[in-house]
């Protein structure tokens, strides 16, 4: 038995060279692509403008076919989560973040992560697996045409897009899986997929420096750097690969990147951790250490978890921590929480269902957290710039 192609493997350049195999000009190419990612059709009987000799063949030859959506939920913000298996008891989550003038994708890009950072319950699961490209661009074709059908919206030609902004924030390292990212980043940025901004497609790393020099050249989309920390010493201990990448290597990569950068700065997230960064001191710390970078910062108020011993800052720390960024005339926004009621955090729940056998096991334990601590533990989303 011949395997079929998954069409959602393949960015433009491959489709074009895999319909060449059979036999077909790259417009056509161009075609199936556009019935795939603009109109969400995976049944080839449907794509009408296709001769029925390529209809017959793709029918042998391919499939497009996305990762099983394992639940689907939508939060009373309008925030909607999506927990996308990606086999062998692995699961990672989508999710999808309405605001007023825009609507963004949270994209997961491994199952697990080996960072490990200190305060990351991602990378406290460890890692499982690379995500292939089908899995990635597949969380943006399950949720464009889900948004789409919700709203009433029949999948094919007239759809109006949902999604405007996609950020790789979700689980893993994107940098780390570089080849699938990049192939799925192209995806979204072409104008015969998704033809997403570069200015609104951002990548999210905690600091792969070579592959940050990479990326400015293969796909120069916006970057978000993970900092966290204003000193060495503190950054080995939160972002493990610090060790191998030291904080003027960052912020070197940093500078070079902007060269490429479809915007003028970078952005820096840093996780408030009460009393590990938070102080006045590391503020200042900061502004000395990103003196000649233009840059945004983003503080995300930490999402707590029982098994990390670390609590997030109060309130009014983060605002006087924020305040002395911006008086140094940084633009420094705090990151806003949303789908609370339904744990729409990238990474949390996914990475506790790694094990589907215990599924109800781990739900139940989500349940006893909530009841004895009041809220859900799921990571804040966010959307920079
Ligand atoms: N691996 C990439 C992208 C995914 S993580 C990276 O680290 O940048 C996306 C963001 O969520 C990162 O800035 C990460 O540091 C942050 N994050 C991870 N765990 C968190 C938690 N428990 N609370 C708040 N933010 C968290
Ligand atoms: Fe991995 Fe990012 Fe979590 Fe660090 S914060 S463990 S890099 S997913």
């Amino acid at each position: 038995m011949t395997t079929l192609t998954n069409l959602l493997d393949l960015d433009s350049e491959g489709l074009v060279a895999w319909c060449g195999q059979l036999g077909e000009k790259p417009f056509r190419a161009r075609q199936l692509q556009r019935w795939v990612h603009q109109f969400g059709v995976s049944d080839f009987d449907a794509m009408t403008d296709l001769a029925k000799s390529l209809r017959d063949k793709l029918k042998i030859h391919a499939c497009v076919t996305a990762p099983a959506i394992i639940s689907d939920h939508t939060s009373t913000d309008g925030t909607r989560k999506w927990l996308i298996d990606v086999g062998n008891g692995n699961a990672v989550e989508t999710v999808f973040i309405p605001e007023e003038n825009r609507g963004t994708l949270c994209v997961s890009t491994q199952a697990g992560c080996a960072v490990n950072c200190r305060f990351c319950s991602t990378g406290k699961q460890g890692f499982s697996r690379n995500l292939t490209v089908a899995e990635i661009i597949g969380q943006l074709w399950i949720a464009e045409f889900t948004l789409r059908r919700t709203k009433g919206e029949a999948a094919g030609p007239k759809g109006e897009r949902q999604i405007t902004n996609v950020v790789m924030m979700g689980m893993g390292e994107p940098l780390l899986n570089y080849e699938p990212t990049i192939a799925a980043l192209k995806l979204m940025l072409d104008d015969h997929a998704y033809g997403l901004s570069r200015r609104r497609v951002t990548v999210s790393t905690s600091g792969v420096v070579p592959m940050m020099d990479k990326l400015g050249l293969d796909c120069p989309v916006a970057l978000a750097v993970s900092l966290h920390a204003s000193n060495d010493k503190l950054r080995d201990m939160l972002v493990p690969l610090n060790k191998k990448h030291d904080l003027s290597e960052l912020i070197a990569a940093c500078k070079r990147y902007l060269a490429y950068a479809p915007r003028d700065f970078i952005t820096l997230e840093y996780c408030m951790l009460d009393g590990v960064n938070d102080s006045d001191e590391h503020a200042r710390e900061l502004l000395a250490l990103v003196r000649d970078l233009p840059c945004k910062f983003n503080l995300i108020p930490f999402n707590p978890f029982p098994e990390s011993g670390l609590k997030r800052s109060a309130a009014g720390r983060i605002k006087a921590f924020a305040q002395i960024l911006m008086d140094a005339g940084i633009v420094t926004t705090v990151r806003k929480t949303r789908g609370d009621d339904i744990d729409a955090a990238c990474g949390q729940l996914a990475g506790d269902i790694q094990d589907r056998t215990h599924v109800q096991e781990r739900m139940q334990r989500m349940q006893d957290y909530k009841q004895k601590y009041g809220k859900d533990f799921g990571r804040i989303v966010e959307i920079p710039g």
